[in-house]
């Protein structure tokens, strides 16, 4: 039996082909809209084909672009792409040419981003600001709407002219469409609001208007919003009936999105069990004959597969685990899931960059958005490289060394790999960790490189290479209180690995990622990030999504209290301000619904049995604990380095061990992915 047949047979679903209109989807694996910031490159259009060609070279089997406006109103900000321009348009046609040219379709997002875009004159159905907004928008006048009717449309023309197969009508995620057909958006009391017929004439309009300037075979995709998860949201049965009306309008196939952008639910970020919503979009497939994509927290082949073949949805959006991976479906074909490198929904170097007007990338692979910068060819001159630590940094450096030729040599002074990986992935939601563990060792494997594991390498084993790279990580920083031997203090090393019990009442030292995540693992209940179940009933999500707008209640309802847990720092800012933007808010959250209290602005004064002094606001106090957990940031260990330089051997240090303050696991594998890249 071929490797291949055995794959069909795991995946059968979502190998199997899908024909929607006159097109053929060569699996059921579409690439989801997301922002990248690529189009404000230099050499923009190239960078883009190279992006999407390689996921077309994946087989992803159809991409859907980035959005783009189709007027001044719908801009996301100022520089955001548009497609109202029939000349500028046409410039697009090598993305699509890159992208036929790997087997794969293309179609590009239309997307009116209403009340949430950042510009002064940003316009909804009527004038409420987005939380999320400082801008309030204008409610939108009937000629503008009929105006935005003919944009939609003529935007359409002009991705038809540059080749694209098709467009994505963005109407989820409380977008401007999105916001036409609720009730907590749109307080209209003419034709375009009130009554449901009248909150869904928009949408249905821009998909009519669409179909007849495109013609039959043009690709029409709605992404549909299968649930607000804000109050006064669409109940179930509006979202029916909208979804049956886009169908009569012409739409080939439904895409669904979970959830508004200010919701206070989180939907993607890795607290979110995989899978989680899965239900959402078979409540509309039952009711609609044309192709429904499930989306948000699927990022296994086998998870996709499930889905698909329960019934639950006909085709699958992926949009981080593109860029975590673009050949997911080409490995999975090849029956090679095993060397995915899977998206742990982590957000850090995708939506966090883009909100802060970076360049996007993915902090498991720093070539996404970087496709032009970096080499595939192996070397022609093999070298003899040592890396000295396992941890993120020096696994990314020896799998990417290997994977280009050279021979390598892994050291590694505890049993296992894996360093700082090995505590994170115990935070809640942060088992995912575990894919990359198994996606490095997988890497190393194919690149033959020879493990070391429970050696200290001294500087005579490392002797004979011709490089090192000191990548020897980080050790926790034990802060310089009076009383800091007490038998109540802990290392975050000890409380996350199990070594040590924290008790009840707990004392969080530093309030910086690994603060907040020790804090979170000391409220949450075991298997409460993975079961969805715990998730709906945490955040107050109704599962059967019936409820309007799918939430039962306030999000951010205090839940029954457990452990006495405080988090502390120096600082006087807030707590957790140096947070992602898009996981530090679930966090604070997470922590205040558990009842964590914080302090800012604390000195720790000494360390004895009566617990922690602390003086704030210029007043002394003692608080009581059973554990004091040090999370305190880390020092570098750089010894082997320091010896290195001194004998002359070409040596290069990364990660924790190069810069112990601010190291996360993104910096360590761009840096050691770079180095490996350079030999
Ligand atoms: P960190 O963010 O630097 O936080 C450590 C905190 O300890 C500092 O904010 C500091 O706050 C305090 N501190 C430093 N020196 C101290 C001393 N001598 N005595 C008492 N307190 C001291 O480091 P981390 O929390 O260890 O995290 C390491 C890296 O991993 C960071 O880059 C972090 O972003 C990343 N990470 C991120 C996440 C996430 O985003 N969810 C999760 C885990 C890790 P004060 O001086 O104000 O007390
Ligand atoms: Fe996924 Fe994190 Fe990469 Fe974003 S940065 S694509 S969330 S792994």
């Amino acid at each position: 039996m071929t490797q291949e047949t055995t794959t069909t047979k795991a995946h059968p679903t979502l190998l199997s082909p899908l024909r929607v209109g006159k097109h053929e989807l060569r699996n059921r694996v579409i690439m989801g809209s997301m922002h990248t910031r690529l189009e404000s490159e230099p050499d923009a259009i190239a960078k883009q084909a190279a992006f999407y060609g390689e996921r077309a070279r994946g087989e992803a089997a159809l991409i859907i672009t980035g959005g783009f406006s189709p007027n001044d109103a719908g801009l996301l900000d100022p520089h955001a792409p548009r497609l109202d321009d029939a000349a500028e348009a046409l410039e697009l046609k090598p993305i699509c040419d890159a992208v036929h040219a790997e087997g794969s379709l293309i179609c590009a997002q239309v997307l009116h981003t209403g009340r949430y875009a950042k510009i002064e004159d940003c316009v909804a159905p009527s004038a409420i600001r987005a939380p999320i907004n400082r801008f309030t928008p204008r409610a939108m006048t009937g000629d503008e709407i009929h105006q935005t009717i003919a944009d939609f449309a003529q935007a359409s023309v002009n991705a038809q002219a540059a080749g694209f197969d098709g467009v994505e009508i963005m109407a989820s995620e409380g977008y401007l469409l999105n916001e036409f057909t609720v009730n907590h958006t749109n307080k209209r009391t003419d034709e375009w609001g009130g009554s449901v017929e009248n909150r869904h004439r928009f949408p249905i309009e821009v998909v009519r208007a669409v179909r007849a300037a495109c013609g039959p075979d043009f690709m029409i995709i709605y992404r549909i919003s299968a649930a607000d998860l804000i109050e006064d949201g669409a109940p179930t049965e509006e979202i029916i009936s909208l979804a049956q009306a886009i169908e009569a309008a012409g739409a080939d196939m439904l895409n669904t999105g979970i959830g508004w952008h200010e919701a206070r639910v989180p939907t993607i970020a890795y607290q979110v069990p995989r899978g989680a919503w899965r239900s959402a979009p078979a409540n509309i497939k039952q009711a609609v004959s044309i192709p429904v994509v499930a989306s948000n927290r699927i990022n296994t082949p086998d998870l996709a597969e499930d889905i698909l073949a329960s019934g639950d949805a006909d085709l699958i959006s992926m949009a981080r685990p593109m860029l975590a991976d673009p050949h997911f479906m080409r490995k999975t074909r090849e029956g090679r899931a095993d060397r995915i490198n899977t998206c742990i929904a982590c957000n850090q170097a995708c939506l966090d960059f883009i909100f802060s007007e970076r360049l996007a990338s993915c902090l498991v692979n720093p070539r996404a958005c970087h496709e032009t910068e970096f080499r595939d060819t192996p070397t022609d001159s093999p070298k003899r490289i040592a890396v000295v630590g396992g941890g993120a940094a020096g696994m990314a450096a020896a799998a990417e060394a290997s994977r280009l030729g050279h021979i390598v040599t892994l050291f590694e002074t505890a049993s296992e790999l894996g360093g700082q990986l090995n505590l994170a992935r115990a935070a809640p939601g942060k088992g995912e960790f575990d894919e990359l563990l198994r996606y490095f060792r997988n890497q190393l494997k194919d690149g033959e490189v020879e493990l070391r594991l429970g050696h200290a390498a001294n500087t005579d084993d490392l002797s004979g290479f011709d490089h090192v790279v000191i990548a020897t990580g980080v050790t926790p920083r034990i802060p310089d209180i009076p009383g800091i031997s007490h038998a109540s203090v802990a290392r975050y090393d000890e409380i996350l690995s199990g070594a040590r019990d924290a008790g009840e009442t707990v004392l969080v030292l530093g309030a910086g990622g690994i603060g907040f995540d020790v804090a979170e693992f000391l409220v949450t209940p075991a298997g409460a990030d993975t079961d969805t179940a715990t998730f709906f009933a945490t955040w107050n999500v109704d599962p059967s999504f019936t409820a309007a707008g799918g939430v039962m209640g306030d999000p951010l309802m205090p839940l029954p209290g457990g452990r006495k847990v405080t988090l502390l720092q120096r600082k006087t800012t807030k707590p957790g301000k140096g947070l992602g933007v898009s996981t530090g808010w679930i966090l604070r959250n997470a922590l205040r619904k558990h009842g964590v209290q914080t302090m800012a602005g604390v000195s720790y004064d000494q360390i004895d049995d009566a617990g922690l002094h602390i003086t704030i606001d210029g007043e002394s106090q003692i608080l009581d604990a059973d554990t004091i957990v040090l999370c305190t940031g880390q020092e570098p260990v750089r010894d082997l380095y320091t010896a290195l330089r001194e004998s002359g051997v070409g040596t290069t240090m990364i990660g924790g061990a190069e810069e112990a303050s601010e190291l996360d696991a993104m910096r360590a594998i761009d840096e050691g992915v770079r180095l490996a890249q350079s030999f």
